[in-house]
């Protein structure tokens, strides 16, 4: 017999898929790692694995414990999975503008939602800053992982996803292109890599335009999952050679043609990073290889990204146009503000 113990075994080892027709033209081999392969359906898993074991072995999480994290997306889903199965309960927090699907997903695996207004001041008691720290407080047992500054979110990527690549590649990467949200993945993985190769890969951020990491101020954007208003202390400031900006047009515009062209039903920050990695593909040759990692599955989009009436209303489906080139400034990792 050939089987696992439990899902949260299959977290991690994700394949690695050529892009064909969107990257035709291009001299470089560009591969995508595909996250949404992971049993909760994105990259979000290994730091949930990973967060949870450290916790467990420092004493922060004990049998029986309530894990409390501000969270509606992945790392909610991640982290619900692997709570269950660890034995642990969780309490998730999120604003009332999140979707119903999304709020019924995490407690389709058990955990508990508390809904907070969104139109409240951050001071306000009942905000979702708030409502999570006071139930950290009140809970009995209660640990809050914090992605964004917890040290085992980057750790996850430097002992996961580096080492995969590393090898899947038979050590021939030569470029690492990721979105960065919390800055996990592109800090740990894009450190691995650089130790394992001494210094030889380089490492490239995709960052909606309008966040911190090439320069914004946080001016709103739709891609979801990545960008900024802050610098969270998980991002590693010293990793990226270069951050591109990308905008959210180019990046739905891409996810759509990935689903259509790759095969690949995948998230916005998807696109948003495809798009970054054939603008630094395009200036490389035969021997060069750039790998860009996809971090979840366009299921979660479908009303937005896949639904036409939606892109028009925001003209992200017209061709062209001057929107559409306006994400090919790339800003250099010294122009940044340190
Ligand atoms: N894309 C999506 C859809 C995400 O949920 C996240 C995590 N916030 C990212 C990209 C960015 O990953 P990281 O937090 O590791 O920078």
């Amino acid at each position: 017999m050939r089987y696992h113990e439990s899902i949260i075994d299959l977290v991690g080892n994700t394949p690695l898929v050529r892009l064909n027709k969107v990257a035709e033209g291009i001299s470089a081999t560009v591969l995508a790692k595909v996250e949404y392969f992971n049993p909760g359906g994105s990259v979000k898993d290994r730091i949930a694995m990973r967060m949870i074991e450290a916790a467990e072995k420092s004493g922060a999480l004990k049998p029986g414990g309530t894990i409390v994290e501000p969270t509606s997306g992945n790392t909610g889903v991640g982290l619900a999975i692997v709570a269950q199965q660890k034995g642990y309960r969780c309490i998730f927090v999120c604003p009332d503008k999140v979707s119903t699907d999304k709020i019924n997903v995490l407690r389709a695996y058990g955990a508990d939602v508390v809904v907070c207004p969104t139109a409240v001041a951050p001071e306000h008691p009942d905000s979702y800053y708030n409502v999570s720290d006071r139930l950290v407080r009140e809970t009995p047992g209660a640990w809050k992982p914090d992605q964004y500054s917890n040290p085992e979110n980057p750790a996850s990527h430097y002992h996961s996803t580096g080492p995969e690549l590393w090898e899947q590649t038979g050590g021939r990467i030569t470029h690492f292109v990721a979105g960065v949200g919390t800055g996990g993945t592109i800090s740990g993985t894009g450190r691995y890599l650089k130790d394992v190769s001494d210094g030889a890969v380089q490492v490239i951020g995709a960052d909606p335009e309008g966040s911190v990491y090439s320069g914004g101020t946080g001016r709103p954007y739709l891609v979801e999952g990545v960008g900024e208003d802050f610098w969270p202390t998980a991002y590693d400031r010293s990793v990226a050679d270069e951050i591109v900006p990308v905008s959210d047009k180019d990046s739905f515009q891409m996810t759509r043609r990935l689903a259509k062209e790759e095969g690949l039903l995948v998230g916005g920050s998807c696109g948003m990073a495809v798009v970054a990695a054939l603008r630094v593909a395009e200036r490389l040759g035969p021997e060069d290889v750039v790998v860009v990692l996809l971090p979840d599955s366009g299921r979660g989009y479908l009303s937005k990204i896949f639904n036409d009436d939606w892109m028009q209303d925001y003209g992200f489906l017209d061709e062209g146009g001057p929107e559409a080139v306006a994400g090919d400034v790339l800003a250099r990792k010294d122009g940044l503000e340190h």
